[in-house]
């Protein structure tokens, strides 16, 4: 049966799209190798912030410097492995110019935050919608926690600009932190709370929701890789998949990290890396000690979740490539950040996982119509922000196929920006 639009990937940024999209009343069909949100899936094990002020990119100035030794620590917060720089070399002096000057991070900054406002309201909404409210706190706040004043001042930048976005950011010191979050090591006595964001409860099983709610309103899924299109005189007739053929009007590519190949097939060809993350999650309930409220440890450069089924401990960015064997070293190294934030925290029994944030090098994703084949719209590259701009991703993705002007503008999204 011809779909009217064939979703290329079940990650939370597809699930939203596919929501969006038979909400419509569109046929859709959904076309993943793997289950919704399921464990090779980024949206699967990520920290679960619904960061609305998350407008900055990873790049900032003077962050050259810090080159070699990316490539000479393997274990540190960032590092490039060795073999792999020939490879992404492009995008790192990409990444650097991205965040070279204040003016340029101001602007990445304004042009996420489009994107970003309101997230946690808008994943409320639709939780709501699908039958799992449960699984979305639009309401927790999220901390970035200090050892002191000092290492916030260093991050004076980063707040400065979030406050000239009218992002409310209240500072809490000494004992007033260690009531509100009594398991937190005694060596944090600074922390800034973002009362506007929100946390998920486990993105995974969101993510699977969003897709079995899809399905409550037709759409379909084939567990399948898409492998390319199949146009005539520019419009696309069909994607062509590891299972044959679809006959479609309009496809949206929204494969995370593994979405190049098939863009280049559309037309455009984007830089794109895996900057991989790991975690660790303790499971068990809610009497287990951890934060009250998600905190983002400012000199570990980990995120520790309270989630539905434990407490997780997410972070690392690692360039390699997406097929390269897991360095497990660093699940450790987040065990050990883990067991030294939240020191009544037992680590001893922890699930570990690599998952691939899929990154452009200024941060911001691809949302835009594919400029080869008619018919194609890119929804990719969301970095570091997937989940939380995922909402409003997935209604512009949809917006673009029904042929809607988008809700925002989509300038600072296209692909046209990597063209020069
Ligand atoms: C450690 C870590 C912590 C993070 N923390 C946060 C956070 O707190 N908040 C936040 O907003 N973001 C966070 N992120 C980023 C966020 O998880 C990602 O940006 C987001 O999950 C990307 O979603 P996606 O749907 O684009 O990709 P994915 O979730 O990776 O899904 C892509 C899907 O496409 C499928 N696929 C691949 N190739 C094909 C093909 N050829 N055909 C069909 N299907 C295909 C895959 O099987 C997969 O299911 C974090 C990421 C990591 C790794």
């Amino acid at each position: 049966m011809k779909a009217d639009v064939a979703i290329l990937g079940a990650g939370i940024i597809g699930a939203q799209a596919a929501v969006q999209l038979a909400e419509r009343g569109l046929k859709v069909v959904l076309v993943d190798p793997g289950p919704p949100g399921g464990e090779q899936a980024a949206s699967f094990g990520n920290a679960a912030w619904l960061s609305s002020h998350s407008v900055t990119p990873p790049s900032a100035p003077g962050i050259w410097k810090q080159v070699p030794k990316w490539l000479r620590d393997p274990l540190g917060p960032l590092s490039v492995r060795p073999a792999y720089l020939p490879k992404a070399l492009p995008w790192l002096l990409r990444y650097v110019a991205a965040g070279s000057t204040e003016q340029k991070l101001r602007k990445v900054a304004a042009e996420l935050r489009t994107l970003l406002k309101d997230a946690p309201s808008l994943h409320e909404e639709i939780a709501a919608r699908a039958g799992v409210p449960e699984l979305i706190n639009a309401r927790s706040g999220l901390m970035h926690v200090y050892p002191d004043r000092a290492g916030y001042d260093a991050d004076g930048l980063g707040w400065r600009i979030r406050r000239e976005l009218g992002i409310v950011c209240d500072e809490i010191e000494g004992p007033e932190l260690a009531r509100c979050q009594p398991d937190l090591a005694k060596t944090y006595t600074f922390a800034v709370n973002v009362p506007e964001a929100g946390q998920c409860l486990d993105p995974g099983a969101y993510c699977a929701a969003l897709v079995r709610f899809a399905q409550t309103l037709g759409a379909r899924i084939i567990a399948a890789r898409a492998t390319g299109f199949r146009s005539e005189n520019g419009r696309l007739l069909a994607v062509e998949t590891s299972q044959g053929e679809i006959a479609c009007d309009a496809a949206v590519i929204a494969c995370g990290a593994r979405s190049t190949a098939l863009a280049g097939k559309a037309g455009d060809h984007v830089p794109l890396e895996s900057e991989r993350g790991y975690h660790v999650t303790v499971e068990g309930g809610a009497n287990l000690p951890g934060p009250t409220t998600s905190v983002m440890v400012s000199d570990r450069k980990v995120v520790i979740s309270r989630l539905a089924g434990g407490i997780r401990c997410a972070g690392q960015v690692e360039i390699a490539s997406p097929d390269a064997a897991p360095d497990w070293r660093r699940a450790e190294i987040m065990r050990t950040h883990l067991a030294a934030v939240f020191p009544d925290l037992d680590t001893g029994d922890a699930r570990v996982w690599l998952g691939l944030r899929p990154s452009t090098p200024d941060g911001k994703p691809v949302i835009a119509r594919a400029r080869g084949i008619r018919g194609v719209v890119h929804c990719f590259g969301h970095g570091h922000v997937g989940l939380v701009s995922s909402a409003r991703s997935g209604r512009l993705a949809a917006q673009l196929v029904a042929g809607y002007a988008p809700e925002i503008d989509l300038s600072p999204f296209s692909a046209a920006r990597f063209r020069s």
